[in-house]
């Protein structure tokens, strides 16, 4: 450890990650080049041995729905899930990941690649919560 209390990149076995283990997905990482843990310049698609992975990365429809987009269930979840996971896969950064998995699926409701069930569903609960949001302003004026 150096007097920052990092590791040197040595130390810390720095190198070329992996789809499924690299500092994009690491606790540790700090956009757009550095980590508490390590010294320098990090890459994101690199990795070194201290690498600790963020709970529910890549995601799972469920997971990404649950913190990204309370609309999407189901099959629209699951895309948007795969869309974001291989943009992080690929050394992406988590913020882009998780709006352009959003715009796609949006893209792919608007053109009716999303069932019409799954496209009611979300849409319904879209409008409930237009409702709840209309009914609070209400309640408070
Ligand atoms: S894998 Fe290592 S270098 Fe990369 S962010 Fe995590 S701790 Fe830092």
């Amino acid at each position: 450890m150096s007097d920052t209390g990092k590791a040197s990149k040595a130390t810390a076995h720095y190198r070329p990650g992996t789809a499924a283990r690299h500092c994009g997905i690491c606790t540790m990482f700090r956009p757009p080049h550095s980590c508490i843990s390590v010294t320098g310049v990090i890459d994101k698609a690199d990795l070194c041995d201290y690498f600790k992975r963020k709970p529910n990365m890549p995601w799972t429809g469920k997971s990404f729905a649950a913190k990204h987009n309370k609309g999407l269930s189901g099959p629209a979840a699951n895309k948007a899930a795969s869309i974001a996971s291989a943009i992080v896969r690929g050394g992406g950064d988590e913020g882009v990941a998780i709006a352009t998995a959003n715009k796609r699926v949006k893209n792919l409701r608007k053109r009716g690649l999303i069932s019409d069930r799954q496209h009611e569903k979300m849409e319904t609960k879209a409008q409930e919560r237009r409702e709840h949001r209309t009914g609070i302003e209400q309640s408070t004026r």
